[in-house]
């Protein structure tokens, strides 16, 4: 049987190279927004916008809606309607507008105004996923407290043969079993930004890769 260490043995060479490749490429934009501002409640609010939403729509949406306001108290003075008009065309913008409202309600009237910084109580927030939690934590607070996992660090992590999961809870779990916690913090952006541009869904582009080397390309049917 393969030893769990066995399967990341590479992972110190894999994140440098990534790190080098993914220079070319765009930031995810929970990365970008967190880089940028260092404000927890910006990073939680776009990915709450980014939810089955290409990042190339919800980074100008952001840019629109955090124009208008940017904190809990002035996003709250603005109607349904006019959060709507400003994530357009965000998918699901209507749910995301009622979500992005409740969870600013909950910010103010439990938490004083104030993203939470804790698994817990960021959970209790409406529209507030795992995904959401791990990457307001990791990008909006700085932590290497967990990996957030989205189809691209699922899907990836799986070709990598680092994982044999169905679903991104399941590789969460078996992720943070296997990986050293220093790498936590880096491996969502590394992972969303490579999926993205490099070994995105369909065919993806293993010719360019710069890890093909250490890449068992489990279940890659085609590739280019
Ligand atoms: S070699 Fe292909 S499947 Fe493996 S990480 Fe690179 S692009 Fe993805």
């Amino acid at each position: 049987m393969v030893s769990l260490n066995s399967k990341i043995k590479n992972i110190s060479r894999i994140i440098s190279l990534l790190k080098k490749q993914i220079k070319q490429f765009e930031n995810p934009i929970a990365t970008e927004i967190g880089d940028k501002t260092k404000n927890p409640f910006l990073v939680l609010i776009s990915c709450i916008m980014s939810l089955r939403t290409k990042d190339t729509t919800t980074g100008p949406a952001a840019k629109r809606l955090f124009q208008l306001a940017d904190n809990p108290k002035d996003m709250l003075k603005l109607t349904k309607k006019q959060i709507e008009k400003a994530i357009f065309p965000v998918g699901f913008y209507p749910t995301k507008a009622k979500y992005i409202k409740q969870t600013c309600k909950r910010l103010i009237k439990d938490y004083t105004g104030k993203v939470p910084n804790s698994e817990e109580e960021l959970l209790k927030l409406p529209g507030i996923g795992r995904k959401c939690m791990g990457i307001t934590m990791c990008y909006g607070f700085n932590k290497n407290s967990h990996i957030p996992v989205d189809t691209h660090v699922h899907k990836l992590t799986n070709r990598l043969g680092w994982v044999k999961t169905k679903t991104p809870e399941k590789t969460e779990i078996a992720l943070t079993k296997i990986i050293p916690k220093k790498y936590w913090h880096d491996l969502n952006n590394l992972l969303v930004a490579h999926g993205q541009n490099t070994c995105v869904p369909i065919s993806p582009f293993c010719s360019k890769c710069y890890i093909r080397k250490y890449c068992p390309r489990i279940n890659v049917k085609k590739s280019r």
